[in-house]
Formats: C-alpha cells, sequence, structure tokens
C-alpha cells in the first residue's frame, strides 16, 4: 500500500481556547522542520482539529515516519488514503480497495468507525459504520467483526476530502518545542544529561546547552562526544546552541588551592554560576541537569543543596528520582546511549577526590571558595570570553 499523506494526532492538552491555533502553528512549523532531514517535498497543513502532511513526490515511508516520531506534541501518526469527496456507491469500492491493499491476510476482526465532519453528506456516520461493515464482510468472508476489542478499526473521516486510514503510529507525546520558553541545559559526555535535555524539552522547552571543557586534561574526542550528543538532542528538540567554556584555569585553580575532597562540590558551583550567566545572557528561564539523587558524592541531596545554593534560576533536574537503570533505558531510547558511554574522560573524571564529601557544608564550601578571591573573578571573566558557539542540529 502506498500513502501519499500522514494524518497527525496531538493531544488536547495545551490546545484549549485561544492557545489552540499558537500550539497548531508551533507544531506545524516543527514538523516542516522535521520533515527538511527527509528526502521529498511535503505539504504540512490544518484542518480544525486534525494536522495533515501531504507528500507531493516520491518518498521514503521509513524516513518519513522517524522524521515524524521525533517531534514533541505528536501522539499518533496515520498514513492515510485520501479520496476526493463523492457518492457512498463509489466510495464503497474504494473502502473494499483500501482493506484489499493494507492487508495481505484477511484473517481479523474489525470495526468501522467513521467521524462525518462534512455535515453536507447525505449519509449519517452510524448507517455508514453498518453499510461498510456489511460489504467488507460481504468483499471479504475471513473478516470478522468485533465492537469491542477490534484488532483493526477502519476509521472513515468525512471532511471536504474522504479520509480511510486504519494504522496508528505512536508519536514521542509531550508539547510542541517553543510552546514553553528555553532552558540551558548543561550537557556533559555522560549519560543523564542528554536524557534530562530531552525531558525538558519533551514539555515544549527550546535548549541551549553549555559544555565545561579542560583541554588537555580532556580530548578533543570528547568535546567531540558532546557535540554529537547534542546534536542527536536536536533530533527531538530542534537546533541546540552549544557553548564551550573553556573551563581548565578554574579547575586548576580549585585543585591547587581548595580542599582535595571539595572539589567536585567547587566545580559544580562554578559550572552552575557560569551556566546562569549564560541562561540570563541568552534569554533562558531555567537551567536543567542530568543529576539524581545519591548517584555519586557530588549528588546527594546535601550536595545538590549546596550546589543549588549559587542559583537564582530555577534547575530542572528531571532524572532526579529515577535509577540509573531508569535512566539507561532513556538513553538506548532516544539513541544517545551508544555515544554517552564512548570511553572518553570528562573533567569531573579527571579532577576526582578519593574521598569526596557526601555532606558538605555550605558554611565550609563557602570558606574553600574565599580561598579563590583573589583570582576568581578574572578566572571565570577569562572562561566566559573564551566561549565558542556552535549551532547544531
Ligand atoms: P552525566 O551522565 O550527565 O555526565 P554524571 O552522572 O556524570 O552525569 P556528574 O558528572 O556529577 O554526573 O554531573 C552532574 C551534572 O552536571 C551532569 O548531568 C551535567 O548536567 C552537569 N555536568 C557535569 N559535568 C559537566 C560538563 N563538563 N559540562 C557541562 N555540564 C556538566
Ligand atoms: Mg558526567
Amino acid at each position: 500500500m502506498e500513502y501519499k499523506s500522514f494524518l497527525i494526532k496531538y493531544a488536547e492538552i495545551g490546545t484549549k481556547g485561544k492557545n489552540r491555533y499558537v500550539f497548531e502553528d508551533i507544531l506545524c512549523k516543527n514538523i516542516r522542520s522535521a520533515l527538511k532531514r527527509v528526502d521529498g517535498k511535503f505539504l504540512v497543513r490544518k484542518e480544525y482539529g486534525r494536522i495533515f502532511v501531504d507528500c507531493m513526490e516520491d518518498y521514503d515511508y521509513d524516513e518519513t515516519v522517524e522524521a515524524l516520531q521525533h517531534v514533541f506534541g505528536i501522539v499518533g501518526i496515520c498514513p492515510v488514503v485520501v479520496i476526493p469527496n463523492q457518492p457512498w456507491e463509489t466510495l464503497e469500492k474504494e473502502l473494499i480497495t483500501f482493506v484489499d491493499d493494507s492487508y495481505l491476510d484477511k484473517n481479523f476482526t474489525f470495526k468501522v468507525n467513521c467521524r462525518r465532519i462534512n455535515k453536507e453528506y447525505p449519509m449519517h456516520s452510524m448507517e455508514i459504520n453498518v453499510e461498510a461493515g456489511a460489504i467488507l464482510l460481504d468483499a471479504f468472508p475471513e473478516l470478522k467483526v468485533d465492537v469491542h476489542q477490534p484488532e483493526v478499526m477502519i476509521h472513515i473521516e468525512l471532511r471536504d476530502n474522504i479520509y480511510l486510514y486504519s494504522v496508528r503510529l505512536p508519536g514521542p507525546g509531550g508539547l510542541p518545542v517553543g510552546t514553553n520558553g528555553k532552558g540551558m541545559l548543561l550537557l556533559s559526555g555522560g549519560i543523564d544529561s542528554p536524557v534530562a535535555g530531552y525531558l525538558v524539552s519533551k514539555r515544549g522547552v527550546h535548549l541551549e546547552a553549555v559544555y565545561f571543557d579542560a583541554p588537555p586534561h580532556t580530548s578533543p574526542q570528547a568535546k567531540q562526544k558532546v557535540i554529537d550528543l547534542a546534536k542527536l538532542v536536536a533530533r527531538y528538540s530542534g537546533a541546540v546552541t552549544l557553548h564551550i567554556i573553556h573551563f581548565t584555569e578554574i579547575q586548576e585553580a580549585i585543585y591547587q588551592t581548595c580542599p582535595e575532597d571539595e572539589i567536585t562540590i567547587l566545580m559544580r558551583r562554578y559550572m552552575m554560576r557560569i551556566a546562569q550567566y549564560l541562561a540570563e545572557k541568552n534569554d533562558c528561564q531555567a537551567l536543567i541537569t542530568g543529576e539524581s539523587i545519591g548517584q555519586v558524592a557530588s549528588q546527594t541531596i546535601y550536595s545538590l543543596q549546596v550546589t543549588n545554593a549559587v542559583c537564582s534560576y530555577p534547575v530542572f533536574r528531571p532524572c532526579i528520582g529515577m535509577d540509573k537503570q531508569e535512566i539507561v533505558s532513556l538513553a538506548e531510547k532516544i539513541k544517545t546511549y551508544e555515544t554517552s558511554i564512548l570511553p572518553y574522560e570528562d573533567c569531573c573524571t579527571t579532577f576526582v577526590a578519593k574521598h569526596p564529601v557526601t555532606k558538605p557544608k555550605l558554611a565550609d564550601i563557602e570558606a574553600s571558595e574565599a580561598l579563590l578571591a583573589d583570582k576568581i573573578d578574572a578566572l571565570l571573566r577569562q572562561a566566559i570570553e573564551t566561549e565558542e558557539v556552535r549551532k547544531l542540529w
């Protein structure tokens, strides 16, 4: 069966009242931009309560579906046959052809579900359900009707055109990116932060990202890995602006001057400060990290409190209550896992204490930071000045 169109289903959430048009327009725009990854020419159009993608020339079905499955806001993708409005006698034949072409093996139970949006159509939906069922049973005696739990639901939608479909492929759900502001993701090369970015973006949030690079302690491959991860997340979130910050001197200063067991916490606090500065400068409303309670010493609830103390922006940590295995499963699903586990060192693993504090006290940490007082402002300024910006998608 060759389909020329897809019917896009989206959840009603966020689509009430005046918002509905904003939501639909942003979703259409995001679909157009996702389809730029696919060869072919597509027309994305809306009709009340529905979005349609028409394929205007030859296209690759699998690639197109895959691209659509990365667009947040979509809950279902239905390959659909579009036929011009016509009387029931002609439509009957189209219906038989549709079922014949769609299913080689007719050994299944079905139900017909008609929606009559075009109230001019001379038959009512209930009548059509009954008639269509009878015609199909007649044409294909192997078929059986099951009105409660049909294996196949055959949809007929009567609009200006008539739409026939019976397959619904899952979309990623969520809200269209661009309906909910922008967040600054602290993106390391690990497993957790790309998942965190995905989860927040799923709620309609645009992403920017910041990576703290520490050459020569970290390699060019470690940086490339973060760039690759940003691109993988961008398949869902749309283009990501990645800010790469040269963090080496700050890290070395902490390492040389402060108590060894506090270095990770101190590093994390300076990262959060810079991230918040970038968030403010780039019109983001929140920071996003991949932290999860208790995963490592710097993520005990005490450490998180101390890290959080430098931020006035909200910090979203969508992995906070997830076990590692749950995060890994999501990373596999969104295809960041393979890249995340490449063995390149990250800056937190290069400078790591043997016995890091697990219950840091804010006063102690602030006292340690005071040891850097004479140079830290200059170092922060330098780090920010060396910012490298890449737009990735
Ligand atoms: P991840 O798997 O995301 O790297 P992790 O388990 O390795 O997380 P940490 O290294 O403690 O945990 O980092 C906690 C969070 O801090 C990360 O999820 C990320 O949001 C941020 N982070 C850590 N290192 C960096 C870095 N070099 N650049 C940007 N963000 C970082
Ligand atoms: Mg990490």
